[in-house]
């Protein structure tokens, strides 16, 4: 069984009705940019825990989550009641394979996200590894409503940090936004409207992808780019796909 170490809320900050970030303080986790560990709280004697995305870069501190209640789901409900001071729960250990050491050289590094799926990129985006590595980075970030397009301002410094060469495009799927493309990521990436937007191409020859959060989007996405030559990306055969599943 896992032994958890035990953290303390420094913050809970509250995007919308829904979505909210935990700062968290706690002892050291080592873990990779793009990496996961889980949370945990007791429910009914036993600890209730879920995998949760590392927002902070590694060097970074105290720790930070971005989740979304889910009203049915028993964690994130409890997780959103946690307020500054109240303890909570992380395995000690992180895990995950969505890292830049899994991901070769490309000319152009594509992180496509759903909703809170644009957690690990926020990490991988503050790695000094992202910036040597990669000429031209292309931040997506798909959600329903405007309103849920969280950490705008860090992706504004990141532009500005990282000038000419970070690309943030969003896409709204259920209103009309302005500055934002309309419908999903598979079908922008199949019509050429997610490279137009980008103003970058989608190539095998130049690129590397990294897909993350709501599978129908990971598998949709992966399906729609391997009809541009691209395929998942493994050691032993490498390609130019890297995904997480957030269920
Ligand atoms: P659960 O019982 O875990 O889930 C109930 C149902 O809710 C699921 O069957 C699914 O249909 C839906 N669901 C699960 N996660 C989400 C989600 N994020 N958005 C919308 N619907 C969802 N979630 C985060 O919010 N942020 C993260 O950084 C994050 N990182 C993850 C990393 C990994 C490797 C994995 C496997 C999952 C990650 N998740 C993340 C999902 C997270 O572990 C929980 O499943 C989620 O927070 C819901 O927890 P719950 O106990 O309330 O409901």
């Amino acid at each position: 069984m896992t032994k958890f170490i035990q953290g303390k809320v420094v913050e809970q900050r509250r995007w919308t009705e829904r979505l909210l970030s935990l700062k968290v303080e706690a002892d050291s986790i080592a873990f990779e940019a793009g990496q996961f560990t889980r949370l945990a709280l007791p429910v009914e004697g036993e600890m209730l825990a879920r995998a949760y995305s590392f927002v902070n870069a590694p060097q970074e501190r105290p720790y930070e989550f971005y989740y979304n209640i889910v009203p049915e789901g028993p964690l994130t409900r409890r997780l959103a009641g946690l307020e500054a001071g109240d303890a909570v729960w992380l395995a000690p250990r992180a895990a995950g394979f969505l890292v830049l050491s899994e991901v070769p050289d490309a000319e152009n590094l594509w992180l496509l996200a759903t909703g809170t799926g644009i957690a690990p990129f926020l990490s991988i985006l503050e790695s000094e590894a992202a910036w040597r590595r990669y000429p031209r980075i292309v931040l997506v970030e798909a959600v329903r409503h405007a309103g849920e397009l969280a950490y705008r301002e860090e992706i504004a410094r990141l532009k500005r940090e990282h000038e000419g060469r970070l690309v943030a495009v969003v896409f709204v799927s259920r209103e009309q936004a302005p500055g934002a493309l309309a419908g999903r990521i598979p079908q922008a990436i199949l019509d050429g409207r997610l490279e137009a937007a980008a103003g970058a191409a989608l190539s095998a020859a130049g690129s590397q992808v990294m897909v993350c959060g709501n599978p129908a989007m990971v598998t949709d996405s992966v399906h729609a780019l391997a009809q541009r030559g691209m395929k998942k990306h493994r050691r032993r055969s490498p390609g130019h796909i890297t995904v997480e599943n957030y269920w």
